[in-house]
């Protein structure tokens, strides 16, 4: 996707330790046109496989599935990271190491909200080593849902996600695609859409 490379280009600044730093669009200030159009651009590639619901993990996958739900007409799930005290219903649980945090957290949907009738998509801001995704993929086979992809706006392909993702067999859609961040510099790879 030519808009959100250029913006990476323009906005993304490169932390050490392979990690990228999009706070200017996506995982503080949201641009909510570029997420819109985002959202246009998975709901397209993923119309027609009989998606019930759309779920990513809190915070900044909210923004880019909230988009792809409003595109696909149907709900949008966000896994917490935290339990609330208002969750006092069956929780579906995951854990899930943070590649930014490190640390291990538990990763929870409430039961009520995903069930055996569900086909699943799932969206995420990054792909880094998949344990995100694999947590959420976690969360929807507990519930007996069928995860028929995953769309991610920004892949990092030197890590290994895309790998665990596509050996578990479901498609990914990656809208930018990092080759390398080494030197300071983002280098692409071309992206999936
Ligand atoms: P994974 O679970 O695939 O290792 O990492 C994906 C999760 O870690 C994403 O949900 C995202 O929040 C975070 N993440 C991983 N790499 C980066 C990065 O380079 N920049 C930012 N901002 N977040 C990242």
């Amino acid at each position: 996707m030519e808009k959100l490379v250029e913006r990476i280009k323009t906005h993304g600044n490169v932390l050490g330790e392979g990690v990228l730093k999009v706070d200017q669009f996506l995982t503080h200030q949201v641009d909510y046109e570029l997420m819109k159009e985002i959202g246009a651009v998975f709901a397209e590639r993923f119309q027609g496989s009989g998606i019930t619901k759309v779920v990513t993990i809190e915070a900044s996958g909210i923004a880019p599935a909230l988009y792809t739900a409003e595109q696909l007409q149907v709900p949008m799930i966000f896994a917490r990271k935290a339990k609330s005290l208002t969750m006092d219903e069956e929780l579906l649980t995951a854990s899930v190491y943070s590649f930014t945090k490190q640390v291990t957290s538990q990763v929870s949907i409430s039961k009520k909200f995903l069930s055996s009738e569900d086909t699943v998509l799932i969206i995420d801001d990054f792909l880094a080593n998949g344990q995100a995704a694999k947590g959420l993929i976690e969360l929807c086979q507990q519930a007996g849902a069928n995860v028929v992809g995953i769309g991610i706006v920004i892949e990092k392909s030197f890590q290994s996600g895309r790998q665990l993702l596509e050996e578990m067999g479901i498609p990914v859609v990656s809208l930018a695609r990092i080759a390398s961040l080494s030197e300071g510099q983002v280098s692409f790879l071309e992206g999936d859409a």
